[in-house]
């Protein structure tokens, strides 16, 4: 395997991407930038940004594209992704953003797009159960037989519910997704760019086709 890949996923709310991110970020030896991550720690570290977004964020909206471009413009801009690549989880998530994104990468195209394909009905119950770290961002899903608190076994965080996973904060990112986000599909086929991935199945063996995808993109 050759390290370095520039990679952008695409996905319904609890398609597997964060989880499917962690594996290509070891493998590819790239870093994993999810903008909702960004945020979420800008919220808790009660910045202007993170102040501004946390009340669009616990109904469900979308932050403005033009403080999303500026904040993923910095983040591609610094050594590591320069020099190796990245995963973009969560960006871009409007067409406007997909176009800036062509403009911030340059001469240093994405290899590939990828849309981890989960059916709704799949990822409404996935969301139901899922449960993430506040300081690390591992994923987790719930069984009701945990120990609380809940604490992560990756770094020693707070495991909870996400203030957005709520029923109607869910069916709100969802009808949302394929308002705004589901046409950069279209987008990003019509380029030849798109690599459509089976989400459903064992983390192992979605992670085998995604490789393969990329792997074959590069
Ligand atoms: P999910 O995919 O489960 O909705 P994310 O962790 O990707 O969650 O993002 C959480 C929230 O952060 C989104 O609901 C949205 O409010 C905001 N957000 C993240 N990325 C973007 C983006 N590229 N553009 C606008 N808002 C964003």
């Amino acid at each position: 395997m050759i390290p370095g890949a520039r990679l952008v996923i695409l996905g319904r709310q609890g398609a597997g991407k964060g989880t499917q991110c962690v594996r290509l970020s070891r493998h590819y030896v790239v870093p994993h930038i999810s903008t909702g991550d960004m945020l979420r720690a800008a919220v808790r570290e009660q910045t202007e940004l993170g102040v501004l977004a946390k009340d669009i964020m616990d109904t469900g909206g979308l932050v403005g594209d033009d403080i999303m471009i500026g904040l993923v413009a910095e983040r591609l801009g610094k050594a590591d992704a320069l020099s190796r690549g990245y995963i973009l989880d969560g960006f871009p998530r409007t067409v406007k953003q997909a176009d800036a994104l062509d403009d911030i990468a340059g001469d240093k195209p994405i290899h590939v797009v990828i849309d981890l394909f989960v059916p709704r009905e799949v990822v409404l119950q996935r969301i139901s159960a899922r449960r993430v770290c506040r300081d690390c961002g591992t994923n987790y899903t719930a069984t009701g037989a945990e120990r609380q608190p809940w604490i992560c076994e990756v770094c020693g965080g707070d495991v909870m519910h996400r203030d957005d996973d709520t029923p109607e904060a869910i069916e709100h990112r969802l009808d949302l997704y394929e308002q705004q986000t589901a046409p950069l599909i279209e987008y990003y086929q019509s380029q030849g760019r798109l690599a459509v991935i089976d989400g459903v199945g064992t983390p192992d063996a979605v992670f085998r086709v995604l490789a393969a995808a990329v792997d074959g993109s590069r």
